[in-house]
C-alpha cells in the first residue's frame, strides 16, 4: 500500500494524488477493494445525497425522488454526499476508457448515444455507476467513471455495437481499470 502513511501525514498515491492518511482511513481505503469510497461499514441510516437525490437505506444506493423529497422535508435521514457525487468531485475516477481511431469520429454522436445510453441503465440499477467526465483529448476520446465496472461494460458494449479493437487493463494494485477501443476504418 503505496499510500499508508504516518498518521496524518501527506502520503501520495501511485497517480500523485495526494491524501491525508488520516481522511484514507476514515474511507476504508484499507479495506476490500482498496476503493476509498467503500461504504463504511457503520454508515447511519436513512441518508441522502444532497447532489444527485439518491437515497441510501438498507445499505444500498438508489433513485426514489418522491422519498428523497420526503425524508429531507421531514429531516429524517442524514444529509450526505454519495460515494460517486465524492469522486466526481475530486475527479477520482475508477475506470477510464479511451477511444481512437476515425472510426470514431465519424460515427461520433452515435458513439456518445450507446455510452450515454449504458450509462443510464446502468445508473438505473445502481446509482454510483456513472461517467463523471467524456471529453475529446487530441485524437481520443475519454470518457472517465465512478466505478471500474461500468468502464468495462462501456467498452463492451461499444464493441458489441461497432466492433473494433478492445483492451480491458486491470491493475492489481488499485481498483482502477482501464479500457481501450480501437477501430481506424
Ligand atoms: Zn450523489
Amino acid at each position: 500500500m503505496p499510500n499508508k502513511g504516518i498518521h496524518g501525514s501527506q502520503v501520495s498515491d501511485r497517480k500523485g494524488r495526494k491524501f491525508e492518511s488520516e481522511t484514507d482511513q476514515k474511507r476504508g481505503r484499507n479495506r476490500r477493494n482498496l476503493d476509498p469510497y467503500v461504504m463504511e461499514e457503520g454508515r447511519p441510516e436513512p441518508a441522502v445525497c444532497i447532489r444527485c437525490h439518491a437515497v441510501y437505506k438498507n445499505k444500498h444506493w438508489y433513485f426514489e425522488e418522491n422519498e428523497f423529497k420526503y425524508l429531507r422535508e421531514n429531516r429524517e435521514a442524514v444529509e450526505t454526499a454519495c460515494p460517486a457525487c465524492q469522486k466526481i468531485t475530486q475527479s477520482y475516477p475508477e475506470g477510464v476508457v479511451t477511444l481512437r481511431g476515425d472510426y470514431l469520429w465519424h460515427h461520433e454522436e452515435e458513439i456518445r448515444n450507446i455510452l450515454k445510453n449504458e450509462e443510464n441503465k446502468a445508473m438505473a440499477k445502481n446509482p454510483l455507476e456513472r461517467i463523471m467526465r467524456m471529453e475529446r483529448e487530441g485524437d481520443d476520446l475519454v470518457i472517465e467513471t465512478t466505478e471500474e465496472k461500468l468502464a468495462e461494460h462501456l467498452g463492451r458494449a461499444l464493441n458489441k455495437a461497432h466492433q473494433g479493437e478492445l483492451k480491458i487493463d486491470w491493475s492489481d494494485e488499485h481498483s482502477l481499470c482501464r479500457v481501450t477501443w480501437e477501430r481506424s476504418a
